[in-house]
């Protein structure tokens, strides 16, 4: 599918569409993730191509919960963490412990109309279930407050940003690819924030951002 046939899709929408590079051919790949199983997983979502699989794990790959996305890569190939919104914060046991059976890339990928933008309209009906549940009112309202604030995201570009400059600083070593799938599509784009970061690494300004306590302290 190319880009013309996804008038839905993220390099369609003005959200989006200054903010991500698509991949139509091989040759859009960024140059460091070529013979990279990233560039593996970019030709599975994007051009079809079939990924052979070793018996051994390749890489991590992060991402949502979202139910209309699922990655395309076979059995025996990645470690796969699904969390609400796709980032590793609470996880990065997990990614330990693939780091210690021999992964060297993680993929995060982030996604369009993410839930996790819209936790404040979908608070009431979250209380509501919880009560429907057998919860205490209050208790329902104090637990749905208190994760609200940890998982809501106010954009997904920037949201996958924080987390890359995070990971980036807690694991100095490994390869992280931050990667955008079009719901419409199923097809992987690049965010021009990391090109900019590749032709110029640098973590300084950007992990100022990041408070202490998401890196330093962690859950
Ligand atoms: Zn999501």
């Amino acid at each position: 599918m190319s880009r013309k046939d996804d008038p839905l899709g993220v390099t369609q929408s003005i959200k989006f569409n200054t903010r991500l590079k698509a991949i139509d051919s091989p040759e859009d790949i960024p140059a460091n993730w070529i013979g990279s199983p990233i560039a593996d997983l970019i030709g599975s979502h994007n051009f079809g191509q079939k990924i052979e699989v070793t018996g051994e794990p390749r890489m991590l790959i992060s991402t949502c919960i979202e139910f209309r996305y699922h990655p395309a890569v076979p059995s025996q190939y990645a470690y796969v963490i699904r969390r609400a919104s796709g980032r590793l914060i609470g996880s990065e046991f997990a990614l330990v412990y693939a780091l210690s059976r021999g992964v060297k890339h993680v993929v995060l990928i982030a996604h369009n109309d993410c839930g996790m933008t819209k936790v404040t309209q979908h608070k009431p009906a979250m209380i509501a279930t919880l009560v429907e549940q057998g919860w205490d009112s209050e208790r329902a309202e104090e637990f749905v407050a208190m994760h609200a604030g940890r998982y809501h995201i106010e954009d997904e570009v920037d949201s996958l940003k924080r987390e890359f400059y995070r990971l980036k600083r807690l694991f100095k070593n490994v390869e992280i690819a931050p990667l955008f799938v079009s719901l419409s599509s199923n097809r992987l784009h690049v965010p021009n924030w990391y090109l900019d970061f590749v032709s110029k690494p640098d973590l300084g300004n950007a992990n100022e951002s990041v408070p202490a306590e998401e890196y330093l302290m962690l859950p």
